[in-house]
C-alpha cells in the first residue's frame, strides 16, 4: 500500500488508521504530491489543501473519494476529521466496521477517563460514539471498566510503586508469542546463574527504592513462566522481596504460574508459604487440538489438575487467561473453553484477543482484519462478554495491542474485590514500576505530574548475565529522577 501524506503531518495517525484495516500490509508513506495510476498496490491519498481535506483510495477495481470543507484550525481536531473521512472510505471498501472506530491507541479507557474528568461521563460517552465512531457496546465496556479502574487508581500512594520481576523462560515457545522468553531447551542452563543475579538485582532495587522514599504497593512475578524455576529457586526469588523491601504497605503479590505443565505441588506450596495469594494459571484454551496447534505442550486435563491442586493448596485468588482467535479454534470450541473456566470457578478471567506480532512464529494467513478470522474472533469476544456478565464477572482493566484480530481488545474480568491492582497500575501508568530481570523495563512516573522516563534492562538472559554490573548502574537514574521532582 502507498500512503500519500500531503499538506499535513499526520503520518503516524493515517498510517495507524490504514493498519486497522490492513494490519499485515507493508505501507510506504510518501510525502510528495502527484497522482499515480494503480499498479499492484492500493493507493491512499490524504491531502490538506485550500482549507479542505480530501481523502481518496484507488484500488484495482474502484476509486473512492471524500472531501471535508469545514476544517478545524485545531491540529488535533483536524487530524480527527481526516481520520473519520478515511475511516468511512475503508469501511466502504472492506465492508468491515472496527468496533473501536478510529481509536488506534492501546489505552482507550485512559482516554475515556480523561474525558470524564474534564467534561463528565455523558460527554465522554458521546465523544467516543459520535466523534471517534466507537460502537455502543465498546462505549459501555469502556465506561464500565473505567469505574473499576478509577477506584483502584485512587488507592495508589503519592510515592507508591509496583515491582515487576521477570522470569523469561518457558518450557517451549508458543507459536503466537512475541516476548523475549527463551525455551528451557535453549536457555535452561542459564537459569541457576540468572536466579543468583536476579536476587542481587532485587536487593539493589530495594536499596534504591528506600533511598528514593518509595512505598511498595504491589508485586508481579511474570515472564515467561516463573514456574519454570524449581521450587527452591522460586523460594529464593520471593524471599528476596520480603527480605529486602518494606512490605508493610504491600497489598498484592501475584505469581504467574502460567503453563499448567510447570506447576507442581512443591512449587505451589513454596509460593503459598511465602504469603503469595494471587496466582495465574493460563489454559489459553481447553481444546487439546488447539493447544497442539499453538505449540503448548500441555493438555486441558493438566490445566484442570493444576487448578484443583492450587485450590487444595489454599489459593483463594486465581486468574485464568484465555485467548480468542487461536488458530484452528471455532466459536463452539471457544464456548467450551469459557464453560470449563466457569466450572473451575476462578476469581478472575482475562480474555485476550490474538495479536499476531512479527516476532511470533505464527504465520498469519488472512489478508485483512475484515476477513472471516476477524468476524469469528469478534463473535468470540461478544460471547465472552455476555457470558462473563451472566456469571457475575465485571471488567476492571482493558488494553489493546497492534495487529489484534478484529481490532478488538484484551479485558481483565473479575469477581467483586478480586481485581488485580498491578494490572491497572501498569496499564494506566498510575505510578512507578521498578522492574528486575531480563526484558524488564523500569518506568518512572512523576509523583504529581505526567513525566514518564524509562530504564531498560537487557532483553535476553545471556545479555543480562554478561552485562549485569553495567545494567545495575542504570538503576541509579531512579534516584536522579525523583530528586528532580521532590
Ligand atoms: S507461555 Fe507465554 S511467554 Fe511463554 S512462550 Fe507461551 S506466550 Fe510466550
Amino acid at each position: 500500500m502507498k500512503l500519500f501524506v500531503i499538506g499535513h503531518d499526520f503520518d503516524y495517525e493515517m498510517e495507524s488508521l490504514c493498519r486497522l484495516f490492513f494490519p499485515n500490509e507493508k505501507i510506504t508513506v510518501l510525502k510528495e504530491n502527484g497522482e499515480e495510476a494503480f499498479t499492484d498496490q492500493t493507493l491512499v491519498y490524504t491531502v490538506f489543501d485550500e482549507n479542505a481535506i480530501t481523502v481518496k483510495i484507488i484500488t484495482e477495481n474502484e476509486t473512492l473519494c471524500d472531501r471535508v470543507e469545514e476544517v478545524s484550525a485545531d491540529e488535533k481536531e483536524k487530524s480527527r476529521q481526516m481520520a473519520v473521512a478515511l475511516f468511512g472510505l475503508f469501511v466502504k471498501l472492506t465492508g468491515f466496521t472496527p468496533k473501536w472506530g478510529i481509536l488506534t491507541g492501546v489505552r482507550p479507557v485512559k482516554l475515556f477517563r480523561r474525558l470524564c474528568k474534564s467534561s463528565g461521563i455523558i460527554y465522554a460517552a458521546n465523544y467516543f460514539r459520535d466523534k471517534l465512531l466507537v460502537s455502543q457496546e465498546k462505549v459501555s465496556l469502556a465506561a464500565e471498566t473505567n469505574g473499576r479502574e478509577s477506584a483502584i487508581i485512587e488507592t495508589s500512594l503519592r510515592k507508591g510503586f509496583s515491582l515487576y520481576i521477570s522470569i523469561p523462560f518457558c518450557p517451549t515457545r508458543c507459536s503466537y508469542c512475541s516476548f523475549v522468553s527463551q525455551s528451557i531447551e535453549r536457555a535452561g542452563k542459564l537459569i541457576p546463574q540468572y536466579v543468583d543475579l536476579l536476587v542481587k538485582e532485587i536487593a539493589y532495587t530495594a536499596q534504591i527504592a528506600k533511598q528514593a522514599g518509595l512505598t511498595l504497593q504491589t508485586v508481579y512475578m511474570g515472564g515467561g513462566t516463573p514456574t519454570t524455576l524449581s521450587a527452591e529457586q522460586m523460594g529464593r526469588v520471593i524471599d528476596a522481596v520480603y527480605e529486602n523491601f518494606d512490605t508493610s504497605n504491600m497489598t498484592e503479590f501475584t505469581v504467574e504460574a502460567g503453563r499448567p505443565d510447570t506447576i507442581t505441588p512443591e512449587k505451589l506450596q513454596v509460593i503459598k508459604s511465602h504469603g503469595v495469594e494471587r496466582i495465574s494459571i493460563n489454559p489459553q484454551t481447553f481444546n487439546d487440538s488447539v493447544l497442539r496447534a499453538i505449540g503448548r505442550k500441555h493438555t486441558s486435563a493438566q490445566t484442570i489438575e493444576a487448578m484443583l491442586l492450587a485450590r487444595q493448596t489454599g489459593f483463594s485468588n486465581i486468574n485464568m487467561d484465555i485467548i480468542a482467535g487461536l488458530p484452528t479454534d471455532t466459536l463452539e470450541g471457544f464456548r467450551h473453553t469459557l464453560d470449563c473456566c466457569f466450572e473451575l470457578d476462578p476469581e478472575s478471567i482475562t480474555v485476550h484477543t490474538l495479536s499476531i506480532k512479527r516476532a511470533s512464529n505464527l504465520v498469519y494467513t488472512g489478508q485483512a482484519e475484515y476477513n472471516s478470522e476477524g468476524i469469528l474472533v469478534s463473535d468470540m469476544v461478544d460471547t465472552a462478554t455476555k457470558e462473563l456478565f451472566d456469571h457475575g464477572f465485571r471488567p476492571y482493566y482493558l488494553y489493546r495491542q497492534t495487529r489484534m484480530l478484529g481490532n478488538l481488545e484484551n479485558t481483565g474480568w473479575s469477581k467483586e474485590g478480586s481485581e488485580c491492582l498491578y494490572n491497572v497500575f501498569i496499564m494506566d501508568e498510575t505510578h512507578t514500576i521498578l522492574a528486575c530481570g531480563a526484558g524488564g523495563v523500569t518506568k518512572m512516573r512523576q509523583p504529581d505530574g505526567d513525566v514518564i522516563e524509562r530504564i531498560f534492562n537487557y532483553k535476553f538472559p545471556y545479555e543480562y548475565i554478561n552485562g549485569f554490573d553495567q545494567m545495575l548502574k542504570r538503576k541509579e537514574k531512579v534516584l536522579s529522577f525523583y530528586e528532580k521532582f521532590d
